[in-house]
């Protein structure tokens, strides 16, 4: 079992802007503020996503878009390093009219129609992903 220890630190309620591509204004935001390690909960809507599901057997992204508006029932997501840059990692759940979800890890292109995230800093050791060839995978690793 891969263990750190951390402690929570500041708490930011955001808003990211309008039309903005979510994984790339909250990379801005946490690479401004000097976060290397944080987790993170959010809900509202999208204008559209891109959602990613990984292969475990061939080892490989399947990218499913979403060129729709969508609720964003829940999303979890963390932040932690990959080649010393702080990296953002996002699931989401995404409902239609009719309520029906879609879900799997954010991709690039998800554009914020208004979201809610609360993040939580957390200080103490570096938490670094790095390949894993086992799943292919940036995973944490000591
Ligand atoms: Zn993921």
């Amino acid at each position: 079992m891969y263990e750190v220890q951390a402690t929570a630190g500041t708490v930011y309620i955001l808003r990211p802007e309008f039309g903005s591509d979510l994984l790339k204004e909250l990379g801005d935001f946490v690479r401004a503020k000097g976060i290397n390690l944080a987790w993170f909960s959010a809900l509202g809507a999208v204008s559209r996503a891109t959602l990613r599901y990984y292969d475990q057997v061939k080892k490989d992204w399947v990218d499913l878009e979403l060129d729709r508006r969508l609720e964003v029932a829940g999303m979890l997501g963390n932040v932690s390093l990959l080649n010393g840059e702080p990296i953002v990692h996002a699931h989401a759940t995404l409902a239609d009219e009719q309520g029906h979800c879609y879900g799997g890890h954010v991709g690039a292109d998800t554009l914020v129609f208004n979201l809610e995230i609360l993040l939580t800093t957390l200080s103490g050791p570096a938490v670094t992903r790095k390949m894993d060839p086992q799943t292919g995978l940036t995973i944490w690793q000591k």
